[in-house]
């Protein structure tokens, strides 16, 4: 396995031997593919410059750079290196063999408060980690939740990070997991990252999110409702952290108080959770997946093997525009 923080120069897609897609984003595809010289494996995040300017992403895109550049966490995806051409950007990440923590999710149907406890604990030191240099995340989900070889997490997909210190005012997230105060549009700050890591710990622990529809408006009608149902079977500790992660009131959302994400660290939900322990990767991971060697890619659905769609024969990006980049 690439160590954490080693990196690696290439200048152009042919100092890799590209292999299967792991995945796909709204803007390209994450390719796993081997570098030549060092025959590590990474993954090759690459991104169609057209669709991005298409999209108005090209902000989202380089932020999603300087962010990484600027992160160095056990539970963050490595960035190794950038580089373009006239048609697409590429981010060399480390590769992450243990598959999408949704997949697991899935296939559990629901989390045990163990292991429940042990996922929202690395998203809490995450946030933390963030939030300290100005950072929010906006994008919790099970889908950029990775896992590493030994079941830890690895959050992936910058697109919506952001560098903030008061208020922001652009709307994204995925629907069951965007916070009142971003439907509202009236700013919002880092308070959201504590909303969906109550979304996500309610979709750990009884299998879907709380706010669910078919028609995204029906899931932000319940969102500004704002009532969230238990089932039984949860307990009541995990029920008091996400009542005070789910709050709309920002004055009294857990991690947006005065103690900040030591509130939710030191919540009883988490009785019994060295925060150490799992920042030193101490404790065994629930699931270790099962992994032949550094470049197994069988934790991740196979995808139909792309022939990357021609560019558009007009390069719409001007260099400038990704010159940053
Ligand atoms: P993204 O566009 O960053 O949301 O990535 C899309 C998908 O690609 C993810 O949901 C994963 O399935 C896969 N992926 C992204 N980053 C990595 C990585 N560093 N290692 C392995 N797979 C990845």
């Amino acid at each position: 396995m690439a160590p954490r923080g080693q990196d690696i120069s290439a200048a152009s897609l042919s100092d890799f031997e590209v292999g299967v897609t792991l995945g796909t984003g709204s803007f390209g595809r994450v390719r796993f593919a081997t570098h030549k010289d060092t025959t590590t494996p990474w993954a090759v995040k690459v991104l169609k410059k057209s669709e991005l300017v298409r999209l108005q992403q090209v902000e989202h895109v380089i932020s999603e750079k300087t962010i990484l550049d600027q992160c160095k966490h056990p539970f963050i995806v490595h960035l190794a290196c950038t580089f373009q051409d006239k048609w697409y950007l590429y981010m060399v990440l480390e590769y992450v063999v243990g598959g999408e923590f949704f997949t697991h999710l899935r296939n559990a149907g629901r989390l045990d408060i163990i292991s429940t406890k042990f996922y929202s604990a690395q998203v809490t030191l995450i946030f933390e980690y963030l939030h300290a240099r100005d950072f929010i995340y906006r994008d919790l989900k099970p889908e950029n939740l990775l896992l590493d070889k030994d079941g830890y997490v690895k959050i992936t997909d910058f697109g919506f990070a952001k560098r903030v210190i008061y208020k922001t005012y652009t709307l994204c997230g995925t629907p069951e997991y965007i916070a009142p105060e971003v439907l509202l549009n009236k700013g919002h700050g880092r308070g959201v990252d504590w909303w969906t890591l109550g979304i996500l710990v309610y979709e750990m622990m009884v299998g879907q999110p709380p706010f669910i529809d078919e028609d995204p408006m029906g899931i932000y009608q319940q969102i500004l409702i704002g009532k969230v149902s238990f089932p039984r079977f949860i307990e009541r500790n995990a029920r008091s952290l996400i009542k005070k992660l789910l709050v709309a009131d920002l004055t009294k959302r857990y991690g947006c108080l005065k103690g900040g994400a030591l509130d939710v660290n030191k919540h009883r939900f988490f009785q019994g959770v060295t925060f150490n322990d799992i920042l030193a990767k101490k404790a065994t991971g629930p699931v270790i997946p099962l992994v032949k060697d550094q470049f197994d890619t069988s934790n991740y659905e196979a995808y139909p093997d792309s022939i990357e769609e021609a560019p558009i024969s007009v390069c719409t990006s001007g260099a400038d525009l990704f010159a940053s980049f």
